[in-house]
């Protein structure tokens, strides 16, 4: 593409001097040398002086110049450069804005998590989905499951050692803090409460180690040296006979008739 530019101003230049329609399609054999010969003769040159537009002094080089068409391209870098590192966020999820007016992040869709888990990146799935986007902290009843009052209100009335009753069962102190997002704990719940549905939560507790694993540990017996293989007779292949297809179902216990 860069040389048939090259090409073209020059093919161009030989055009505007001899005045004839050039052929530039790629059919055709090029004779770059023929044309520049056909630009010397006409008084064209290859070579131009040219001024600096910027300090208005003749530029030290000479410079080879010609007509080109040239498409700009409407899309520019800077129109389409975003990054953010933290900023607005939606009042509605808590997620950050969209879009690069509103100086929202990268989106990370259900291709781009579906890349990270077939990397095995949990680590970085949790963190670009949850931590760096709506990450919330919710408080869980241990006994009944339910969440707590407003989240972030029970976790201070916790670190200030408030009573903290659930609303539900009434079970002091029993709230255990689940790290969770706010899409699910505040949108997703209070939706479905909406609806008269209530979803509880299960917590699992570490188990005792089991007698199993207290159990001492059979000794390894080495196994017994494998006796030599006893060299056996061939024996000769018995060819069954052929058997009719009813005999075949006698022998099967079944009856058929007209067979
Ligand atoms: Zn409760």
């Amino acid at each position: 593409m860069t040389i048939g530019k090259l090409l073209e101003m020059l093919y161009g230049s030989v055009g505007l001097v001899s005045g004839f329609i050039q052929d530039a399609t790629p059919f055709l054999e090029v004779d770059a040398r023929s044309a520049i010969e056909d630009l010397m003769k006409g008084g064209y040159g290859l070579e131009h002086d040219m001024i600096s537009g910027i300090t208005g002094l003749p530029l030290a080089h000479p410079w080879f110049v010609g007509p080109c068409f040239y498409q700009r391209l409407k899309h520019m870098v800077l129109d389409k450069v975003a990054a953010r590192s933290r900023g607005l966020r939606a009042i509605l999820t808590r997620q950050p804005m969209e879009g690069r007016q509103n100086q929202g992040g990268q989106k990370m869709g259900e291709m781009e998590r579906d890349a990270l888990i077939a990397h095995g990146s949990a680590m970085v799935l949790d963190d670009r989905s949850r931590i760096a986007s709506d990450a919330f902290k919710a408080s869980v009843c241990r006994k009944c499951g339910t969440l707590g009052k407003v989240q972030e209100e029970s976790l201070a009335g916790l670190k200030r050692g408030l009573s903290t009753s659930c609303r539900s069962c009434g079970t002091e102190n029993a709230f255990s803090v689940l790290d969770t997002t706010y899409c699910y704990a505040g949108l997703l719940l209070g939706e479905l409460e909406a609806m008269n549905i209530g979803v509880k939560h299960k917590f699992r507790t570490t188990e005792a180690p089991t007698a199993c694993s207290k159990a001492p540990l059979v000794p390894l017996v080495p196994l017994a040296p494998l006796a030599p293989l006893a060299p056996t007779a061939p024996t000769a292949t018995e060819v069954p006979a052929f058997r009719p297809m009813s005999n075949i179902f006698a022998s099967m216990g079944t009856e058929v008739a007209n067979c």
